[in-house]
């Protein structure tokens, strides 16, 4: 059964893709439920028309299997009829040959009584043919009225007649019965003989007690005519018409009727005795047909028939109904199931409608197929949430806050809320995971993503991680200042040191904020803002910071801007410009500062905080520095009678991973005659703490070179007192935020002092940079601060005007000296 329905089920779904049938199944339904329907009733139909056809055909069988039968019985009832007859007339005719009268009249020897008793006497029993014969059967006397014919006819039939006693014989064209009745007295003395015509009384009580109907046909010459019938004169001549001559079934009315030819079987036709005159046996005589109409005997099956048909109507009724009902119940499922494949197949897997709490297979399939959905939609999850969720801190990735953030933008563009995108970056994370392991990194990272969530409870925000130790909060209905509150909020949940392990760490980042619609008509641009304005946080060492367009004027179009800067550096636009680095004991110019511009052919002077940092993102700084390496080295030469001791050169985080940075430092100095004590390296603490290790090779490399090595920026970074020890650098400069505010900010001018104090303990020179003004360039001569650098002094200017700077120094300075 089960191989049934996988078998009717595939043929089902095969059903569906009725295009590729031949061409010439293709006129069969389309539908599954009406084929059903169709080849059910079909069937159906074919068994109860034939059995309806067997019953006609069994019912016409027996029918005229019985009709034959009854006109079997019929034709003995016939001969019974007749020899009836014969005795009841021998009977007559008896009681005749016994009459006195006749008697006398017999032995009278008178043949004209004798053949008026014979007619009389006859008359009375109703025959209207008699005659006498004398023992030898030859014939004595004939009836009055009997012709001469009939007298011959009788006397050939003598013989037969006194042998079987009656006969049936046509007579002038009559059929008459004949009896022969012996007359003794008490020996035998005459045989009467007496002829009575057959008459419709007869063929009438024939066809009452067969209910047969009787036809008596008469043959002279050949030619047949009906003599007696019970049928109906248009039945009887029909039956006369040539066609059904000798035939056993006949068509009378239109109506088939079954034929029995009986007779006359009483006349044992010898034609050695025919006489000559009268009848001739071969060209006349009579016979008698019984016959039946076919359509009477079946009569009483008809309703019988009825019945049938009705019963196989309403059968069919019932089936037709019982197979729309069960092709329902099979299709209706099945349909389910194809629009749930059609869902499906357009990647929705929610729960579909399929009758799965059927016990059937077809419930088997529902329930399988319901399997097979949730499988796929547990799979897709996974895929999903393997693309768009990041594995250590299961915050959303990349990917998906970038889906995030473009959605949130096509909601806002409708309703013209702002959408911001906050960016930060751990400070230092590098080394955390240096010196604690990446295990400890990883932990410190899922810690950093719960802190994060955690200070961003409202509705809407969403947290993600981009990459290593990079974050971003989406924060849609914020503009960039309530951003930028949410960011220090953010920072300020950041205070509390992490602890894990026995390890405690400070955790801090640096936040950039990008607004939309302000900063970025696109989500990608945005959060490209986003990452520009915490960059240039890190480096102003503020912890959060709004995008600002003018410091990120050419990172719109990056890729341009790194082929305008090597086209900047092979044309000649890069200009070295050199700040002063005075000696505070004395007032001397005992440096310089390199610091690059860029004479864009269109922009004009363009100052480093355009370009440096991207360059730095790129890699490109490395040869900017080169340049700046090698330019220095040549300034120096040239200034040398005027002389800064030595020109400071920044070297950026790629310059210190750059393993062949001093070999290539040496080439240059060698290629100008110039002595590596000449310059000074300046590194930010920030430089040095992305790579401490590696940062701390190259130093040790450069330092034996005999350059002179410089912290820049110093007290903004977080490098360690003792870490900072082990380095062999020579000088500390404070970042200038501390010098400018030292006038104002009383803790701004403890960090200096202390700063200069620590220095001074390490055995380190102190460089003060952004000296703005006088008072400051006199406090930090008391502070006893080596060196100064700024404003007050001089901006950065371009080499020739550095040598004139330089002239007029040295003039004032020994003036001053006097
Ligand atoms: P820095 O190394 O800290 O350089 C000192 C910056 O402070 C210079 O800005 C200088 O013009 C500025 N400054 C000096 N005195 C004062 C003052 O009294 N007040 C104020 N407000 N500012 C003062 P500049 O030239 O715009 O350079 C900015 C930064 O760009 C530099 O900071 C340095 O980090 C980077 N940079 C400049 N040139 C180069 C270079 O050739 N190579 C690398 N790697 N970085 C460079
Ligand atoms: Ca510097
Ligand atoms: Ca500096």
């Amino acid at each position: 059964m089960s191989g049934f329905v996988s078998r009717f089920v595939s043929w089902c779904v095969s059903w569906q893709t009725r295009a590729a049938w031949p061409a010439s199944t293709r006129w069969l339904p389309r539908r599954l439920s009406t084929r059903f329907v169709a080849v059910f009733l079909g069937l159906l139909l074919l068994v109860q028309g034939s059995g309806l056809a067997m019953v006609n055909w069994s019912i016409q069988r027996n029918a005229r299997a019985e009709l034959a039968q009854n006109l079997k019985v019929a034709e003995r009832i016939w001969q019974r009829l007749l020899q009836q007859r014969a005795q009841q007339l021998g009977l007559g005719a008896a009681v005749l040959a016994a009459d006195y009268g006749f008697r006398a009249a017999t032995a009278s020897h008178d043949e004209d009584t004798l053949r008026s008793a014979l007619a009389n006497h006859g008359a009375r029993i109703g025959a209207t043919v008699t005659a006498m014969l004398d023992p030898d059967l030859s014939l004595r006397a004939v009836g009055e009225g009997s012709d001469p014919a009939t007298a011959a006819i009788l006397q050939t039939l003598a013989p037969e007649l006194a042998s079987h006693g009656s006969a049936l014989v046509l007579l002038n064209g009559l059929p008459f019965q004949l009896v022969m009745v012996p007359m003794k007295a008490p020996q035998l003395v005459a045989q009467v003989v007496m002829g009575f015509p057959l008459d419709q009384a007869l063929v009438d009580d024939m066809h009452n007690v067969s209910g047969m109907q009787v036809a008596l046909l008469v043959r002279r010459a050949g030619v047949e005519r009906m003599a007696l019938a019970t049928l109906q004169a248009e039945q009887a001549s029909e039956l006369l018409a040539p066609a059904n001559t000798g035939k056993s079934e006949v068509r009378l009315s239109d109506s088939p009727h079954l034929v029995l030819d009986v007779g006359p079987q009483a006349l044992a036709a010898d034609p050695a005795t025919t006489p000559t005159v009268g009848t001739d046996r071969a060209t006349d005589g009579f016979r008698v047909l019984l016959l039946r109409s076919l359509t009477e005997a079946v009569a009483p099956y008809r309703n019988l028939q009825a019945t049938l048909a009705i019963l196989t109507f309403a059968g069919m009724l019932l089936a037709g109904v019982a197979s729309v009902v069960t092709a329902r119940r099979v299709t209706t499922p099945l349909h389910k199931l194809v629009r749930a494949s059609e869902r499906l197949g357009r990647g929705e897997y929610g729960q579909a409608e399929l009758d799965t709490a059927r016990s059937d297979e077809i419930g088997d399939l529902a329930r399988s197929f319901d399997h097979m959905r949730s499988n796929i939609a547990q799979h897709q999850a996974q895929i999903h949430d393997l693309a768009f969720r990041d594995r250590l801190t299961q915050l959303p990735n990349r990917a998906r806050f970038g889906d995030a953030l473009a959605s949130a933008i096509t909601q806002a563009s409708g309703t013209g809320r702002p959408v911001s995108v906050l960016m930060l970056d751990l400070d230092r994370f590098k080394h955390v995971n240096d010196v604690l392991g990446y295990a400890f990194g990883d932990r410190l990272l899922q810690g950093v993503a719960a802190r994060l969530s955690v200070a961003t409870p409202r509705e809407g925000d969403l947290v993600a991680r981009l990459s290593g130790d990079e974050f971003a909060v989406l924060l849609p209905g914020c503009d960039a200042t309530q951003a930028l509150a949410r960011a220090e909020a953010i920072a300020d949940a950041f205070q509390v040191p992490m602890t894990l392990d026995d390890h405690t760490v400070d955790v801090a980042a640096s936040f950039g904020v990008a607004c939309w619609p302000l900063h970025a008509a696109s989500a990608e641009v945005l959060l490209g803002h986003a990452e520009v304005a915490m960059y240039s946080a890190k480096r102003k060492h503020s912890v959060a910071g709004v995008y600002d367009p003018t410091q990120d004027a050419g990172s719109a179009q990056t890729l341009s801007l790194l082929s305008e800067l090597r086209r900047a550096l092979e044309r000649g636009e890069l200009r070295l410009f050199l700040q002063p680095k005075i000696g505070l004991a004395d007032g001397s110019l005992v440096g310089a500062e390199a610091l690059v511009r860029w004479q864009h052919p269109s922009r004009g002077m363009v100052p480093p905080m355009a370009f440096i940092p991207f360059a730095e993102q790129t890699g490109f700084v490395r040869q900017l520095t080169l340049w700046m390496l090698e330019e220095s080295a040549v300034q120096w030469a040239a200034l040398q009678p005027l002389g800064p001791k030595r020109i400071s050169v920044n070297l950026s985080t790629r310059d210190l991973m750059d393993q062949d940075l001093p070999a290539k430092i040496d080439r240059i100095l060698q290629r100008h005659r110039v002595p590596a004590s000449a310059l000074c390296l300046e590194i930010t603490e920030s430089a040095i703490m992305d790579d401490p290790q590696r940062a701390e090779a190259t130093l040790n490399t450069l330092s034996s070179a005999g350059f002179k090595l410089s912290i820049d920026d110093f007290g903004t970074g977080y490098s360690s007192l003792a870490y900072l020890k082990r380095l062999p650098v020579d000088e500390l400069k404070i970042d200038k935020s501390f010098v400018m505010a030292m006038e104002t900010d009383e803790d701004d001018a403890k960090i200096v002092r202390s700063t200069i104090d620590l220095a001074h303990n390490l055995g380190l020179t102190v460089v003060a940079e952004g000296v703005e003004n006088a008072a400051v360039l006199q406090r930090l001569t008391e502070l006893r601060c080596d060196e100064a650098q700024g404003y007050h002094m001089a901006r950065p200017m371009p080499v020739p005007d550095f040598a004139a700077f330089a002239q007029r120094w040295r003039a004032r300075t020994e003036a001053v000296c006097g």
